[in-house]
């Protein structure tokens, strides 16, 4: 029987054992923050570098990452849900960028599939414009900063003014 591309991507993520959470320090939303204090996640995991983020243990891998398994992937960090899409926001414009196959495995395989890759475009979409519209100024200039090695410009995505409506 042939696997669903999330059986496939769940297999080749076991496999990885989460390069995407090595040094990934996501940001932290209000929301966020809140649904970790509702769920009883320790506030503890969280550090302030310019923007709230999750800390990393002392070899690099994230704090909530146990065994190459995320601790709380029912409820994990806005760019997390995206991935491997990431993003900047340019001039009122949320770019996306999907990450070379060379630093994600997964890649190949969300390719090939065109219904798995809007799939997880539109939910990029909705989760990053959910964190960027949550996010003070000054942090999201300190993310815009972050640099985005070894990947493609995929889209290009106007932003309503903030309390304009929803994504
Ligand atoms: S880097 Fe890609 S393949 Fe590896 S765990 Fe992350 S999403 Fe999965
Ligand atoms: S929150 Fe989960 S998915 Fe995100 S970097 Fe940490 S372990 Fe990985």
């Amino acid at each position: 029987m042939m696997r669903s591309f999330e059986e496939t991507a769940e297999a080749i993520c076991a496999e990885c054992g989460g390069r995407c959470c090595h040094e990934a320090h996501p940001p932290l939303s209000p929301a966020r923050m809140e649904e970790f204090r509702a769920r009883g996640v320790p506030l503890s995991v969280a550090e302030f570098a310019g923007y709230t983020r999750m800390k990393s243990h002392d070899d690099g891998m994230c704090i909530l990452c146990r065994s190459g398994k995320c601790r709380v992937h029912a409820f994990k960090p806005e760019t997390c849900v995206a991935g491997p899409f990431t993003f900047e926001v340019q001039d009122h414009t949320l770019r996306l960028f999907l990450k070379h196959e060379s630093v994600c495995p997964l890649v190949p395989y969300l390719k090939a599939d065109e219904i798995a890759y809007a799939s997880q475009f539109r939910m990029a979409v909705r989760s990053l414009t959910a964190l960027v519209r949550s996010l003070p100024a000054n942090e999201l200039d300190a993310i815009n900063r972050i640099p985005e090695p070894e990947t493609d410009l995929v889209a290009e995505i106007l932003l309503e003014p903030r309390g304009a409506g929803t994504a």
